[in-house]
């Protein structure tokens, strides 16, 4: 578990919802504390279990427009009918801090930071099969109908971008996962 991480490095994790990120990226932490997760700002409402500051910055819409306005966001995407977005100054104070930064956040955010951080590293995290995500989101018993055919829908667009991303993981067993995902970090 020695830190071999480079210095101030910023990595992002994509893939279509459902696929197992937030699971992956929490068992990722709890054997990295070095690492430092963006927290986003969102317009979703919180589910049940999350927390103000912790999963999400839950805000109204125009607060949410204020803070793109004021470009206080490094990157921002409409998904699912709601907005997301990466607030950019505690990014730039542990890049700076010489802290690795983790972002989770989906595919046209990772390619706004893609101009604006070309030296970060970018992982595309993939299921199994589409009917195994369709499992996964369904059985997640979260979300709506409405909404669970809209994130089918985005996942169909997302699977066809891996290959603009600088690696490719398959998330079908947790534990194999995560150790590929920390050789592709420079952790194991
Ligand atoms: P969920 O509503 O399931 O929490 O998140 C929906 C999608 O939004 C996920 O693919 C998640 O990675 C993405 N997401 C979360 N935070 C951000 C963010 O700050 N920016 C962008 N572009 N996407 C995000």
């Amino acid at each position: 578990m020695a830190a071999v991480l480079p210095e101030g490095r910023l990595f992002l994790i994509t893939g279509p919802s459902g696929v197992g990120k937030g699971t992956l990226v929490a068992a990722l932490l709890a054997r990295h504390p070095q690492i430092w997760l963006s927290i986003s700002a969102t317009t979703r409402t919180p589910r049940s279990g999350e927390v103000e500051g912790q999963h999400y910055f839950f805000l109204e819409r125009s607060a949410f427009e204020a803070k793109v306005a004021q470009g206080g966001l490094l990157e921002w995407a409409e998904f699912a009918g709601n907005c997301y977005g990466t607030p950019r100054e505690p990014v730039e104070r542990q890049l700076a801090a010489g802290r690795p930064v983790l972002l989770e956040i989906e595919l046209e955010g990772a390619r706004q930071v893609r101009r604006s951080f070309p030296s970060g590293f970018q992982i595309f995290i993939k299921p199994p099969s589409f009917e195994e995500l369709e499992r996964r989101i369904r059985g997640r018993g979260t979300d709506s109908e409405e909404a669970i055919s809209r994130r089918l829908q985005r996942a169909q667009v997302e699977l066809q971008a891996e290959a603009e991303f600088d690696a490719v993981l398959v998330n079908g067993d947790l534990n194999e996962a995560l150790a590929q995902l920390e050789r592709l970090m420079g952790l194991a």
